[in-house]
């Protein structure tokens, strides 16, 4: 795919406005609803997409990425973490793979269990997401874990609009979460992809992950 200059030159070009296009819709969504747009973090989903695409993104500003198969991303993140950068992982973690997650991703937001998070723990300096309150108290008990917020995926849908519902019901659930566990800043909601982070940025996420619409589409998985 990134052959001779030419790709290489007109694969830059295509990924710096792809991005431009979704920060500038970011910005929109943003102060549609009163919200600064600076507050919400992009973060570029590059699973499935050679080392390359990444760093053309990060020359062009991308601070954050996403990765969701450890063993895909392992070699990119070894290839590629100068200060700044952060890691994502934003897939299924099988816990025979918490240690080598724990110890190349900079944030976990898939963590769906206390088994898990207990594994993070024991290798991590500090990172983390969760879910129901009891499991967030659990989870806020392990000092090598800082729980930032909830992370959801909206269901396949016909229109961005249907993801609506998903998204609304994290952020009450992230307020209610606030009341019932105080001892968690409960500061992020991930949520958004390509079809429907403007929705999602209307609903209130911090951050949104985006893949194809900056990297454009996958030829598998
Ligand atoms: C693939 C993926 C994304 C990005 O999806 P796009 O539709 O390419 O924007 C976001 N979040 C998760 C969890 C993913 O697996």
């Amino acid at each position: 795919m990134i052959g001779d200059q030419t790709t290489t030159e007109e694969t830059r070009r295509r990924i710096a406005a792809n991005i431009a296009s979704v920060r500038a819709t970011i910005a929109e969504a943003a102060r549609r609803v009163g919200r600064q747009p600076e507050k919400i973090t992009l973060v570029a989903v590059s699973k499935t997409m050679p080392l390359a695409l990444v760093q053309i993104a990060y020359n062009e500003g991308v601070t954050d990425f996403g990765e969701n198969r450890v063993q895909d991303a392992l070699p990119k993140i070894a290839a590629l973490h100068p200060p700044g950068l952060r890691w994502h992982m934003i897939g299924h973690v099988q816990t025979n793979k918490g240690q080598r997650v724990a110890e190349a991703f900079d944030t976990v937001q898939s963590v769906d269990s206390l088994h898990l998070a207990e594994i993070l723990n024991r290798y991590a300096g500090a990172r983390t997401p969760e879910e129901t309150p009891a499991l967030a108290r659990q989870i806020a008990t392990l000092p090598g874990l800082t729980v930032q917020g909830l992370m959801t995926i909206a269901p396949l849908a016909h229109s961005p609009e249907e993801a609506r519902p998903t998204f609304r019901g994290l952020r009450l659930l992230s307020e209610q979460l606030r009341q019932a566990v105080p001892e968690i800043a409960w500061q992020h909601l991930s949520m958004g992809m390509t079809d429907d982070y403007v929705i999602a940025i209307e609903e209130g996420a911090t951050i949104v992950r985006v893949g194809r619409a900056i990297f454009g589409e996958r030829v598998h998985r």
